[in-house]
This record gives structure tokens, sequence and C-alpha cells, in this order.
């Protein structure tokens, strides 16, 4: 049987053909991001990968990737036995916030956001340096570490990720940011694929299975809070879910089903004009 064209079926009328190579492109290499876009909703996923459209950078992010660049350098000043305290100091929480400021366009709401989150980000860091939740003299054995899945190894396409931090033993640390706290449960079952992506790239480099997982989340709540969680091992069923996921995308995508998800993630969805003008002219 010939392979499925790309982009033949259903949505082919709103989904012209050309857009066939970018397609094949966005789904030639999986990441956790790149599902998640698309199981989120497959329309979004069509304005950012297929057409991408490029947006301006929300506030939360900002605040996200300053905070996971003082981690990173946190991290790597242990790793090296420097002083890691010393290593990101306020002065040097300045001169990493200018420089994500200044890579990329940020809608801020008005003049006084920045500010309000430049103060929310480094309390948040000062809480951290004051009460971290990782010894400070533990050696970490990976820090921001690139592992991909080559497709010869298996029937999966590529697969790549990002690893926050590996700690002793194989303990995989996922760092994220978030307004509020959210339940253990809930937070294993929202970053289930992540942290299953995770733990299949982590065997597959290192031959052996990772001793769980860890996901510390920093919460810009007034008062600033930091929550560890630990999950174990990721389990057969986990790279069952996996897989059918993927394989869900890829047809998907290969099938030029972009349909709506409609729901509550509109309200913070990037491409809510062109969507709501796109739904008007169909
Ligand atoms: S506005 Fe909603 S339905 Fe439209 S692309 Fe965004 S998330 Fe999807």
């Amino acid at each position: 049987m010939s392979p499925p064209l790309l982009l033949e079926s259903p949505n082919r009328k709103s989904f012209p053909i050309s857009l066939a190579p970018a397609a094949a492109e966005a789904t030639a290499v999986v990441s956790a991001s790149r599902l998640k876009c698309y199981m989120t909703c497959r329309r979004q996923f069509y304005f950012r990968y297929l057409l991408g459209l490029k947006k301006p950078a929300g506030a939360a992010l900002i605040v996200g990737q300053a905070l996971h660049r003082m981690l990173e350098i946190w991290n790597h000043a242990r790793w090296h036995g420097d002083n890691a305290s010393l290593a990101t100091t306020p002065e040097r929480f300045e001169e990493e916030w200018q420089t994500i400021v200044e890579a990329q366009p940020v809608a801020w709401k008005d003049d006084k956001d920045e500010p309000k989150q430049k103060a929310t980000a480094l309390r948040l860091w000062q809480a951290w340096l004051a009460n971290p939740p990782i010894p400070v003299d533990e050696v970490p054995e990976g820090v921001e570490v690139f592992l991909e899945h080559e497709e010869v190894l298996s029937d999966r396409p590529k697969i790549v990720g990002y690893l926050d931090l590996v700690r002793a033993g194989g303990l995989l640390v996922e760092f994220k940011t978030a307004a509020r706290s959210t339940p253990a449960d809930e937070l294993a079952h929202q970053h289930r694929l992540q942290l299953t992506i995770y733990a299949l790239l982590y065997r597959e480099s290192t031959w052996q299975q990772e001793k769980g997982f860890q996901v510390i989340q920093l919460i810009k709540t007034k008062e600033p809070k930091i929550e560890v969680f630990n999950f174990p091992p990721a389990s057969e069923k986990d790279f069952e879910e996996l897989d059918a996921t993927i394989s869900a995308f890829q047809q998907g995508v290969a099938n030029g089903d972009f349909s709506l998800s409609p729901g509550q993630h509109c309200s913070w969805c990037d491409y809510r004009t062109e969507c709501i003008a796109k739904v008007a002219t169909n």
C-alpha cells in the first residue's frame, strides 16, 4: 500500500497542497513542545509550525526564560565546583534579563509591566538562593543536556529534547515556572508525554533506566514558593501512550488535519486574531 499523500484529505480546501513541504518538515523531528502544541489545538500548530507566524513573547515566557537561565548558571557553577551563589548575584540576573529582552520582541502590557515582571522573577530567584531544594554541594551528572533519538534505532521518528538537569543516579529534573500551585497528580498528567520523551532519550544515551523524575515548580505568587514533586520512572504504558500520540500527530499532519479545538486555552492563544479571522472567512 502506498503511503498517504500529504494534505490529501478532508481539510485540503482550507489548507493547500503547497504547504506539504512545511508539513513534512514539521513532523520530521518530534519534540515535546510540538506534540503538546498539536494535541492542544491543531489549528494553533498550523499557525505556528506550518505558516511560521512569529509572535512577540509574553511576559510569562520572559520570566520563565530568565529563571531557567539563572538555574542553568547555578547548576553549571555547581558542576564546575564554583560558588553557585556568587555566580548568580542580582547583578548577573540584571545582565541576563537584558540579554533575554533584547533578543526578541516582547508584548509588555504597559510601561510598568517590565519592572514588575523583573521584580517578580528576581524575588523568586532570591527565594531559590535562600533555600535551594537541591544541595549546593551535590555534583550534577548533566546540565542542559541535548539528546536525540535516531530513527534508525526503532520505528520511531527522530525525537529531540533538552534535559534541564540530571541529578546523581539519573534523577531527571524539569524546572517549571507557574502562576499557581498544581496538585501532584495533575502535574504528572500534564507533563507525562514530555517526561516519557526524556526517559526514552536518557535510556538510549546511557543504557540505563532513569532513577525517576523531579519537577520543580517556581511559583510566582506574591510570597514566592518553590515546590518539588518526585515521580517514578516511565512505565511501558507511558511508552505506549507516547508512541500512540506520535503516530496520531504524524498522521494528523500528513492528512492535513488542522481543525479547531476551541476551549479555555483560546484565552492565552497567540493566534486568536488570525484564528477568528480565518473562521469568519472559511
Ligand atoms: S484561538 Fe483557540 S481554536 Fe483558535 S488556534 Fe487558538 S487555541 Fe486553537
